[in-house]
């Protein structure tokens, strides 16, 4: 069979290797590195159904990077999906009620980010080695929030690499943000940006696009990559938990060989949808790929009309992680349905980025009809995490809530009864002040009068679920990051991290 390669959205200049497109982050041209095809897979169900987290992984990943020997690959999943998750199912799947709930914040993190970043170090070092790059790499990282924790946890004193990361100020949970500037780890950076996650995220793919900078930076032996979703090391280890709790369906009896399944997955930047599109596309039977958003609805007015319209004010919502209008891995998905035609792409994001709308033809959407998309307002999302809580004793977090809001929408619509999995991106305590207003039933209770910190142990108290383990004593950290700049002095913190002029 051919090898997999890979080339940006945007050209078809370029091929290169797993490793290439792993360590360089996204292309010159400002496309997303995608693979040449997608692999399927060929071993039956009741064969995966028998392996563990980690064998599955392996599997499934080894499909998408066939430049890694086998050591090499079982060699990151190894350090990867340890004792740093604090369960061995790594991302187990609950049944709550009729639903199923893909867990996938059991990590260092307690966030989903923790799947894909907790192995990402080890691809790009071994990809590093294999390419024989010898520059030290600098992960530049814009986050809504968890992202950057995850990455900066990830590469923390990781050897050959330093991590730069810059979140909006005010735009991410108060847990979110002590969790950053408390990072140990002598190449860890961060800094508050004025402006929102698409302004930060837009800066560093300019700072990636600037050639001259780039240059500048590769004389003092620097390259640049992204532990955003943009990078495919991000994107493909995604793909094995869809995968891995189609095998636990079966494993449970839920469902036969071959049936199919609906996911939910509440949605930013659509990195972790893509994910499930593409287990889809490798052969896993799934019947609606659900899309749940916040207020911040472009990717719900996309699904529905098929216009993509940026132009309107971010609002910050009590789901922050998802507060994007510039959902960058929607790119991969508009390639694959223009019938993987780069010219075409690029004039649809030539539209994007000149006007702030593309629209797509009949043709593409008829190629997208398999999702569905609805959104959640903040209201609706703390009456999720109380219903939740109150008919099944379950705690979600307010991203999962939106899910949660989005699949009962769609259920109300079409009386679809396939057995659905619903992502469940945080812990419901990284976002305490939203979840104790949700679950407390002392009505003259204000979470709004109590430090967000001592938040943690009120609702750990209420529900009578342990705080987990990464979020214990976050109050009490010490301090080690306090920066703020405007979006037009990134590049000037990045040079001084890097001591460019
Ligand atoms: C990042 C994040 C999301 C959005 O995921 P995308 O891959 O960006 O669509 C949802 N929920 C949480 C908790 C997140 O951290």
């Amino acid at each position: 069979m051919e090898k997999i390669y890979y080339k940006s959205t945007r050209s078809d200049k370029e091929k290169i290797t797993s490793c290439e497109a792993i360590v360089k982050g996204i292309a010159d041209d400002g496309g997303l590195y995608i693979p040449s095809f997608i692999p399927i897979l060929n071993k039956p169900f009741s064969k995966l159904v028998k392996m563990d987290y980690r064998q599955l992984a392996f599997f499934v990943m080894h499909k998408f990077l066939p430049d890694f020997s086998e050591e090499e690959l079982k060699f990151c999943i190894e350090r990867a999906y340890d004792k740093k998750f604090d369960t061995q199912d790594i991302a187990p799947l609950v049944k709550i009620g009729d639903m199923f709930f893909l867990e996938l914040y059991h990590g260092a993190t307690a966030s989903f980010k923790d799947m894909a970043l907790s192995i990402l170090p080890y691809l790009l070092t071994t990809s590093v080695r294999k390419t024989g790059v010898d520059k030290e790499i600098v992960i530049l990282t814009a986050t809504s929030g968890d992202t950057g924790k995850a990455a900066l946890e990830s590469f923390s004193d990781v050897e050959g690499t330093k991590i730069i990361v810059f979140y909006p100020d005010r735009g991410v949970s108060l847990v979110q943000e002590r969790q950053m500037i408390t990072q140990e780890g002598s190449n860890t950076f961060v800094c508050a940006i004025e402006g929102n996650f698409d302004d930060a995220q837009t800066q560093v793919k300019n700072i990636f696009a600037d050639k001259v900078f780039g240059k500048m930076c590769a004389e003092k032996k620097y390259m640049f990559s992204s532990a955003n979703s943009i990078n495919v090391g991000r994107l493909i280890p995604q793909v094995a938990y869809y995968i891995n709790s189609y095998a636990r369906l079966l494993g449970m009896n839920e469902i036969e060989q071959g049936d199919r399944i609906n996911i939910v997955v509440p949605t930013g930047n659509f990195g972790n949808i893509l994910a499930a599109y593409y287990a889809r596309a490798m052969g896993l039977p799934v019947n609606k790929l659900i899309c749940a958003a916040n207020e911040n609805n472009v990717l719900y007015d996309f699904f529905n009309t098929g216009v993509y319209n940026r132009l309107r004010q971010l609002k910050l919502t009590i789901s922050p992680s998802m507060d994007i209008l510039i959902s960058s891995n929607l790119e991969r998905l508009i390639y694959d349905i223009c019938g993987m035609d780069s010219a075409r792409l690029k004039r649809l994001f030539a539209d994007l980025s000149s006007t702030g709308i593309f629209s797509i033809d009949d043709k593409m959407m008829e190629k997208i009809k398999d999702f569905w998309s609805g959104f959640a307002t903040d209201a609706q999302t703390i009456e999720a995490i109380r219903e939740v809580y109150k008919k099944y004793n379950y705690l979600i977090d307010t991203h999962t809530a939106v899910g949660y809001y989005v699949y009962k929408q769609y259920l109300n619509e079409t009386g679809d009864n396939t057995k659905t999995i619903i992502a469940s991106t945080a812990s419901p305590f990284k976002f305490p002040a939203s979840v104790v207003k949700a679950v407390s039933d002392d009505s003259s209770f204000n979470p709004e009068n109590v430090n967000e910190f001592e938040l943690l142990e009120k609702l750990s108290e209420i529900t009578e679920v342990p705080v987990p383990e990464p979020l214990r004593d976050i109050g009490t950290k010490k301090i080690l990051h306090r920066n703020f700049c405007r979006q037009d002095e990134m590049k000037d913190f990045v040079a001084k991290v890097l001591d460019i002029y």
